[in-house]
Formats: C-alpha cells, sequence, structure tokens
C-alpha cells in the first residue's frame, strides 16, 4: 500500500484562535495561559511503530497538524523530531496559525533552530485573507490587532524554511478573482513557496447542533458562481503543472504557484490509502472521516 501523507496530531484540542468555521471547538483558553498547558501524554511506542509503518509504505511528507495548534506545544513538537530522526522523512512539515511564533520570537527561535537542525522543512500557516484585519476578526476576534505576518514569514525565511499559505476562502474574504489576484500579489511579494487556497465547506446538517460554527459557514461559504469565477481565473491566467492525487490542482500564474482544493474528500473507491493519521493516544487511523478506519 502506498501512503502520500503521515499527519501526525500533536497538542491538544487547545488553540488560541477562534476561527468560527473550526469544527474541534476546544478549551479556548487565554493567551496568558497558554504556556502552563500541560503537554498532552503521547503514546511513543505506537508513534515509532506508526514512523516505521509510514516509512515502510513510501511516506514522503509528515505532516505536523492538530484539532487544536500544534506549536502550543513546542518542546513536544521537539520529542516528536527526535523520534522520527531515524526514519529520514524527506518533508516534514508544521500547519499553524503562527500566532504563538509571531508573538512570543524569545520563547520560539531556540524552537525554530531546534526544528530547523531536526529536519522540519516547511511552515504551513492558515490564514483567510492578505488583509491583517481580516484575518484578526477570523483568528483572533478577541484582540486589536492580527500578528505581522510578513515579518513572521522573513523571519521563517531567515531561519531556513519554506512557508506555504493555507487560505480559507469565504465569501466576504477571498471571494472574487480581483482578491485571488492580490493574493497572488502578496505572496509573490514575500517570497512564499506554496499558496493553496481552499473554499471554506458549505455547513452540513452533521454540524447543524453546533450553531456558531453552522451560522458563520452558511452565511460564508463561497457560491457556485463565486468558485467558478475564482476557477476560471487561474484556469486562463495559470499554466497547469500537476494535479495531486486527491484532485487538487496545482498552477503557476505568473511565477507564484497557487493550489486549488476543492476540499478534503473521501478518495475515489479502490484508490490505496494515502495518508495515515498518528493521534497522541497511539490510535492509527487512515480516513479523516471515520473513526473505524483504524489500525492500532
Ligand atoms: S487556528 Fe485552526 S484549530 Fe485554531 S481555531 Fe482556527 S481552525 Fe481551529
Amino acid at each position: 500500500m502506498k501512503i502520500q501523507t503521515f499527519s501526525i496530531l500533536a497538542g491538544s484540542e487547545a488553540c488560541n484562535a477562534r476561527c468560527p468555521f473550526c469544527v474541534s471547538k476546544m478549551t479556548l483558553p487565554l493567551t496568558e495561559e497558554l504556556e502552563n498547558l500541560k503537554e498532552p501524554e503521547v503514546n511513543w511506542r505506537n508513534f515509532r511503530i506508526a514512523c516505521a509503518l509510514a516509512k515502510d509504505s513510501g511516506v514522503t511528507t509528515a505532516m505536523f497538524t492538530g484539532k487544536g495548534e500544534p506549536t502550543l506545544f513546542p518542546g513536544q513538537i521537539t520529542k516528536y523530531l527526535e523520534a522520527m530522526t531515524p526514519f529520514a522523512f524527506p518533508l516534514i512539515e508544521m500547519q499553524t496559525n503562527g500566532i504563538m511564533m509571531a508573538e512570543k520570537p524569545e520563547r520560539y527561535d531556540p524552537f525554530l533552530k531546534e526544528w530547523y537542525r531536526l529536519g522540519l522543512t516547511l511552515f504551513a500557516i492558515s490564514v483567510v485573507h492578505y488583509d491583517p484585519e481580516k484575518n484578526r476578526e477570523v483568528y483572533l476576534p478577541y484582540k486589536d490587532s492580527y500578528i505581522d505576518l510578513s515579518e513572521l514569514i522573513t523571519r521563517l525565511h531567515a531561519y531556513g524554511f519554506s512557508v506555504r499559505l493555507t487560505c480559507i476562502m469565504a465569501n466576504g474574504f477571498i471571494d472574487s478573482r480581483e482578491k485571488i489576484l492580490s493574493l497572488l500579489s502578496f505572496a509573490k511579494t514575500n517570497r512564499i513557496e506554496q499558496l493553496t487556497v481552499t473554499p471554506v465547506n458549505k455547513p452540513d446538517e452533521e454540524h447543524s447542533h453546533s450553531g456558531e460554527v453552522w451560522q458563520w459557514t452558511n452565511a460564508h461559504h463561497l457560491t457556485d458562481e463565486q468558485v467558478l469565477d475564482i476557477t476560471q481565473l487561474i484556469e486562463q491566467k495559470g499554466s497547469h503543472l500537476l494535479t495531486l492525487q486527491h484532485g487538487a490542482r496545482v498552477f503557476d500564474v505568473a511565477g507564484q504557484n497557487i493550489c486549488l482544493n476543492s476540499c478534503l474528500t473521501m478518495h475515489q473507491a479502490g484508490e490505496d490509502l494515502r495518508n495515515l493519521i498518528f493521534h497522541p493516544d497511539g490510535h492509527l487511523r487512515y480516513y479523516w472521516q471515520y473513526e473505524g478506519a483504524t489500525l492500532l
């Protein structure tokens, strides 16, 4: 079986952002309390088994992700990277909202140095816009301002990391061809190595019990016309570079790549598993959607 990505659900469900579309609602501690959070327990035995399986299955990319913000536990990220060293994954990525690293450079800079030494290759920073006020509205509604994103990108580049901006497109945010062009320009100016855009998931019945998420996504999901407008722009202005296994397409638009994602969907029937997902309690799964898809 060939597996493309090894996802590590690092951290806990705690997050310092407050995204109204986040379905894994969490304890939401205040920023001041975050440094005192207790590291979640990790089943290290099963983590090593997961690494061995991932390696034997041809994984090229390992990615730290989470139900909350993985960088809230920087010491534990170091431990994960140390445990992964013998397996020599070529690409190791960190999905993050970037807020802690931007707000606490004195705490995080030593970790950045160490993570680079241990093989971390790329930070995937989630955003909803190039405009800081729009990002503040979504990520940090309880604060007066958003982080200095350009400064964070420059710092990560200075340490040797690549940076991907993963933009969630939503109505009232990135929702038109003009805004996509401005986003591309922001990415190019900041020498972003990869840009990914994904429409916010349409609400479904399953989440209708989660009032805030359902209301926000219901009010902000892109219409079919908006998606078509954006897709046509990218197809017209861009050169198609490749289609990824899950159907996302990567284009080059005037020297800036952009990956057009539909959303996290099921694989085509019969396709090999393409994701191994490690949970800190030791469970190893191969679908995000189904708890029953369990190997360990
Ligand atoms: S940054 Fe991620 S985990 Fe945190 S609230 Fe937003 S979507 Fe949820």
